[in-house]
């Protein structure tokens, strides 16, 4: 018996399902997960000492790869000085600067610690706002695990199909509308009959939780403005796309405007963060400044805040995003010609440096379309994966993700396996 099965073994007794978010336990693709050591640069190791090139990257955070040195440096140094304080610190201006900088959608911003908490208090914020109760998502939109939002939700609730998590309560579930993403018909109809009880509309611009999926063109022109027509809040769930599709993120790369974003992963290079912002007029609302509530012990964490601001910094580098994603695309390219070449059944759909193999010969543009996938297929090729030293998402319906540290020889090799793994299934 490995390590890791021992490991997981003993967490099963001590830790319900024997992790700490349902989607490590790999129940969607079975087998046991691997207990991790430790990560450099681009790959991580298990407790076997076995090498894995990386395509989780920590769900997203890792965009500067593992341990990357001026990260760790800036930890330890802070960490040297003091790990909390309860009380403001340069850091939290420094960073909250960065992200006003990035969004220019954003004049002020709160920090938090994680992107659940960033978008349970967004939502809060537009309820307080706009003293409406009902918001809307898309179906296969996830944005973390509170109450309002476990509705049709993607990443681990679609992985294991339940619609709504048992728990809470009818009666805030009644309180969210979810539609179809890519589908501004719905949402206007949805408006004509519902806009006067309605604060928000939160999606992910880009989807990556029903597996990545694209906007169709004008889709996001059609949100902002029916949402302006129909004087509703508009929340952009940046938590993946933010300072990942670019430094502004979606916002940036589509050149639309949230009213609200939230925002996490990258922003805190792998510690816990979450962060939401918007017009100054809006987050004034939020106390003690105004009567919407929202606090946090650790928020703002000086450690955090440290190994964000040495991320972000990173980013500033006018040819990161040019570099990172080019050496993306050349991936993608050599998969979409062995896809072409030996026709596999596979849609590809990928932005930036995120990307979602589907087991489907259909495309996918939504949460409907997405569930056309194979996912016992998926199951396979993950474990073939995985035995060969490369490391996916552990189920179907989640981004993978590419980081600078990438090398295009890892992803030339990378490709080439992933195609084999296909063509032999
Ligand atoms: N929003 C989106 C778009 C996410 O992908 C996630 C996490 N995968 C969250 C919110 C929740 O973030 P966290 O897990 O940090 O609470």
């Amino acid at each position: 018996m490995g390590h890791s099965e021992k490991l997981f073994q003993k967490a099963q007794t001590l830790i319900p399902g024997g992790v700490n978010s349902p989607v490590r336990a790999f129940r969607a693709v079975g087998g046991v997960p691997k207990f991790i050591r430790k990560g450099k640069g681009p790959f991580i190791w298990d407790v076997d000492g076995k090498r894995y090139l990386d395509f989780v990257m920590s769900w997203g955070p890792l965009i500067l790869g593992h341990s990357d040195l001026q990260v760790v440096r800036a930890v330890t140094k802070q960490a040297k000085l003091g790990t909390s304080y309860g009380a403001p610190t340069e850091n939290e201006v420094q960073l909250a600067e960065l992200i006003k900088a990035a969004f220019p959608s954003i004049e002020k911003v709160r920090l938090v610690s994680s992107g659940t908490e960033a978008v349970m208090s967004a939502i809060r914020l537009a309820r307080g706002v706009t003293r409406k109760e009902k918001i809307v998502k898309c179906d296969g939109g996830y944005h973390g695990h509170a109450d309002s939002l476990l509705v049709r939700a993607g990443s681990g609730v679609a992985t294991f199909g339940v619609a709504d998590s048992r728990g809470v309560p009818e009666e805030l579930a009644k309180l969210t509308f979810s539609i179809p993403y890519n589908d501004p018909e719905a949402l206007e109809r949805l408006f004509k009959n519902n806009a006067h009880e309605i604060a928000c509309f939160i999606l992910e611009p880009i989807p990556a939780n029903m597996g990545v999926v694209l906007p169709k063109k004008g889709y996001l022109e059609k949100v902002r403005a029916l949402t302006k027509r129909f004087d509703v809040i508009l929340i952009f769930d940046e938590v993946i796309t933010g300072f990942r599709l670019a430094l502004g993120g979606a916002q940036e790369k589509f050149g639309i405007h949230a009213d609200l974003t939230c925002l996490g992963k990258v922003l805190g290079g792998g510690l816990p963060i979450g962060a939401f912002g918007g017009r100054k007029k809006l987050m004034d609302h939020l106390a003690p400044e105004g009567p919407v509530y929202q606090a946090g012990t650790l928020s703002g964490n000086p450690i955090a805040t440290a190994a964000g601001i040495a991320t972000l910094k990173r980013l500033r580098n006018p040819n990161f995003y040019k570099e990172l994603d080019s050496k993306s695309e050349r991936f993608y390219e050599f998969l979409d010609s062995e896809i072409k070449t030996y026709s596999l059944p596979i849609t590809l759909n990928r932005i930036g440096s995120c990307f979602t193999l589907f087991f489907s010969g259909v495309p996918v543009t939504d949460f409907r379309t997405a569930k056309h996938s194979n996912a016992k297929r998926y199951a396979e090729y993950f474990h073939k994966l995985l035995a060969a030293g490369i490391y996916t998402a552990p189920s179907q319906f989640e981004a993978n993700f590419i980081s600078i540290v990438h090398k295009s020889s890892d992803l030339n090799q990378a490709g080439k396996m992933i195609s084999k793994t296909i063509r032999m299934l």
